[in-house]
């Protein structure tokens, strides 16, 4: 479990450890709208950290997402102050680019005098002064696991739910083929460790706002299948957000319910944003189907088989363009 993961430009673990027990003040971030993986791994390592006796601040741009409070120590997560934070190392986590930590979130950690990048997305272009990025961890969480079993840092209680929220979040609750035996391992030392996994798993999966099932209802009528039967896709209005007063993450997973019909290899989300963008989430079943490509030629990014891009409105346009360059992926692609 120690070794680090095999990239000429990675930084060890060892390297790491050194940063992290050789420094005193740390600010953590992760990516706008934050998923599981985002705040689970700034809790994860931020405790970790803490327990070391180390000052930690854990800042995103958007703060806490309502259906994160459950994580122990959440509470910690807060928004950028307006005034830079006098800290040594700035640790940006989960996050593909730089931009995605936020502009308000980048100039709070402004005065760091080093950056580590610690991150599973393969289109992460190495953006810290250290970087690991290990593209066969299925969340940015089980790097952090290996990462503070090999720095001999503490693991408290906070960190040990923290780790399994990042991990079970980001893989579909252990089910997708970036799930593997060291995955599983990991789960079972957390459990040894003390986990409740019973009471964690229905803190996150069976305790959703009854607006997301509205959502559902609205995002179903929209559901459109090509004739192939490879292809679906649906949609969500600025107006029924506004109806249905959504919060950002309530259409968090929904994808996946399109996802696993049969016979589909690509799910499509096509969202209006607030601010007059659209966001597209997209998934593959295959890794004949790129969707990672798919998104960079948007500027976007993320995984073979999960990537996401935020563009240019309105949403017609968007989706006329993502749905052409998908065609053209699936002609070519030879299922
Ligand atoms: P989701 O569809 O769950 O929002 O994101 C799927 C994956 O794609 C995540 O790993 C996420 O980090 C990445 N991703 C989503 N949206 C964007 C984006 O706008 N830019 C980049 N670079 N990556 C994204
Ligand atoms: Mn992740």
């Amino acid at each position: 479990m120690s070794d680090s993961p095999n990239h000429p430009e990675n930084a060890t673990f060892a390297q790491l450890g050194e940063v992290l027990h050789n420094h005193q003040s740390f600010v953590l971030i992760s990516h706008v709208r934050p998923d599981g993986d985002a705040i689970g791994s700034q809790l994860a390592l931020g405790f970790a950290l803490l327990a070391a006796g180390k000052n930690v601040r854990l800042i995103n741009e958007d703060g806490l997402p309502d259906n994160l409070t459950f994580m122990p120590g959440s509470e910690k997560i807060e928004l950028p102050p307006a005034e830079p934070l006098e800290v040594e190392v700035a640790i940006a986590l989960d996050t593909a680019t730089k931009p995605r930590l936020g502009d308000r979130a980048l100039h709070a950690a402004s005065r760091a005098k080093l950056w580590l990048n610690i991150d599973h997305h393969i289109s992460n272009p190495r953006y810290g002064d250290l970087n690991l990025i290990d593209s066969t961890s299925p969340a940015t969480g089980q790097i952090l696991y290996q990462l503070i079993i090999a720095a001999g840092l503490p693991l408290p209680a906070e960190t040990r739910d923290a780790i399994y929220v990042a991990v079970s979040t980001d893989t579909g609750s252990f089910q997708y083929p970036s799930t593997t035996a060291k995955t599983y391992e990991m789960a079972a030392d957390l459990i040894h460790r003390g986990l409740d996994v019973g009471t964690i798993n229905s803190l996150i999966y069976d305790n959703y706002p009854f607006r997301r099932v509205e959502l559902m209802r609205e995002l179903l009528n929209t559901l459109q299948i090509s004739a192939d039967g490879l292809l679906a896709h649906w949609e969500l209005r600025d107006q029924t957000r506004i109806d249905l007063a959504l919060l950002p993450e309530d259409s968090e997973g929904l994808i996946d319910i399109i996802r696993a019909i049969r016979g589909v290899q690509l799910a499509v989300f096509f969202e209006e944003l607030i601010d007059g963008k659209i966001r597209i989430s997209m998934r593959s079943k295959t890794r004949k189907l790129d969707v990672c490509q798919i998104a960079m030629e948007f500027g976007g990014g993320g995984h073979a088989l999960a990537a996401g891009i935020r563009m240019a409105g309105p949403l017609e346009d968007a989706k006329a363009q993502v749905l052409d360059a998908i065609h053209r992926r699936i002609q070519a692609a030879d299922l």
